[in-house]
């Protein structure tokens, strides 16, 4: 602890920092921050940073409202976008404690630490990579996002088609300035739709990563004059955003989903992860895909899945295992997408494949035929299920099933629900303007 600290101070010495923003999630897993000077370090190493925790959503109410902010010094990073004549910005990721000095429940970093330990206690450390997708919409003069795409380019495909190499190029810059290691970058299927992959880390780190890379893209994007959205299905008709989470449990320094005996390469534990998340994935599903939109998404025809089944590379099955083994084995969940809560669906999504691990979960057979063109029919036959349909469906099935509350703990569980039935009232009695166009001049 005492080295980082020295290395942070030198860091801030050498670089000029000025300002110290202390960032943090509320419960959909959006970025906040206080910001304070760097003369004031040693109060924020020490956790002496208060807010009021009554003003973010999902925290705690008007009478117990003084939260404090923990930094997790590993994720000190100077901002590259704000270097200027020799001053600079940096950020801290923080934990939230109660005034006792224990953990505060509602914070949902927290709640993935949970789970870590969890699986710590079985031996495993959670290595994550998470895939995320997003938009590039033009701006109007008063900087707010229009409908309008920022070009009409298709995936793969380069300049000068794909407007947003540059863009793309300074995020790049922008994430391996602050550490990530990058390992692609490219123009997405759908018009104006892009994704630059990160490396892996272990869960909480991998949630800071997308967190993290989340708020740069939107920072880096505006400066562009374009606005960035995670939001799930923008535009009907194409594509929508995903948040592909690969995922595999090591042991020490052994993968333990690696097994170069098997057919598939895969070990007796990944199998029982899969059969674990085949058994509670419609009960996850309302974290992994928070939104009304998110339904919208999840629709045949988009290389989005909405059938429960897995796969080795069928890409129409919500659960995939891509072709690389060895230390790279690993289970990709397809349904995530990246307006979901990074922490929380993690958290989830380990805690379904530890349960199938240690209840040794039987999986079924794979599903290789291309699911989205099988009739109705011959999904019963085979006993292929639908994920939920709508938010609704899915907070239902969150509310039928074990995983969340268990996973989330009752704070964050209870105001999560709370939140998700109050945004599912207020979408079910608005008129959209589907209604307007289809039924205003007919009726
Ligand atoms: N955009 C697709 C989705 O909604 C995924 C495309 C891909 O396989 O990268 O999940
Ligand atoms: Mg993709
Ligand atoms: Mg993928």
């Amino acid at each position: 602890e005492f080295a980082i600290i020295e290395k942070i101070k030198e860091e801030i010495n050498k670089k000029n920092v000025e300002l110290l923003h202390l960032q943090f999630v509320d419960i959909e897993g959006i970025l906040k921050h206080v910001t304070v000077t760097s003369e004031q370090l040693e109060d924020v190493v020490q956790g002496k940073i208060m807010f009021d925790g009554s003003s973010i959503k999902g925290f705690s109410p008007i009478n117990k409202s003084d939260l404090y902010l923990q930094p997790d010094l590993t994720t000190f990073s100077v901002l590259p976008w704000t270097v200027e004549e020799g001053y600079s910005e940096a950020r801290f990721l923080c934990s939230v404690k109660n005034p006792d000095g224990s953990w505060f429940e509602g914070d949902t970093r927290n709640v993935l630490k949970k789970t870590v330990e969890r699986a710590a206690d079985k031996g495993y450390t959670i290595s994550v990579g998470p895939e995320l997708e997003f938009f590039l919409f033009k701006t109007d003069e008063n900087g707010y996002p229009t409908q309008e795409l920022s070009d009409k380019a298709g995936y793969f495909e380069p300049s000068p088609k794909d407007l947003g190499e540059r863009v793309r190029l300074e995020i790049y810059r922008a994430l391996k300035a602050m550490g990530f290691i990058i390992e692609a970058s490219h123009h997405e299927v759908a018009e104006g739709q892009h994704e630059i992959n990160f490396k892996y880390a272990d869960a909480l780190g991998a949630a800071d990563l997308s967190t993290t890379y989340k708020w740069v893209v939107k920072t880096i994007a505006k400066k562009y004059n374009l606005h960035a959205t995670f939001m799930p299905k923008p535009v009907f008709g194409i594509n929508g955003s995903g948040m592909h989470v690969n995922m595999s449990f090591f042991k020490g320094n052994e993968n333990a989903f690696f097994d170069p005996a098997d057919d598939l390469q895969l070990s007796n534990q990944a199998y029982q992860f899969i059969a674990g998340l085949l058994e509670n994935v419609k009960s996850f599903t309302a974290v992994t895909n928070p939104l009304v939109n998110s339904y919208k998404r999840l629709v045949p025809g988009y290389e989005a899945p909405c059938y429960i089944a897995w796969s080795a590379s069928n890409r129409s099955a919500l659960i995939r295992i891509p072709a690389k083994k060895g230390m790279a084995t690993r289970v990709e969940l397809r349904c995530p997408d990246p307006s979901a809560n990074p922490y929380l669906t993690f958290a989830v999504i380990a805690a379904a494949g530890l349960d199938g691990i240690e209840q040794e979960l039987q999986v079924p057979f794979p599903i290789n035929e291309d699911i989205f063109h099988m009739t109705e029919e011959r999904r019963g036959e085979l006993g292929i299920e639908s994920l939920p349909g709508s938010l609704a469906a899915a907070v239902k099935e969150l509310e039928d099933g074990e995983i969340g509350r268990k996973t989330l703990g009752n704070h964050v569980y209870d105001e999560f629900v709370a939140a998700k039935k109050s945004e599912w009232d207020s979408y079910r009695t608005a008129v959209h303007a589907w209604e307007i166009e289809n039924y205003q001049a007919k009726f």
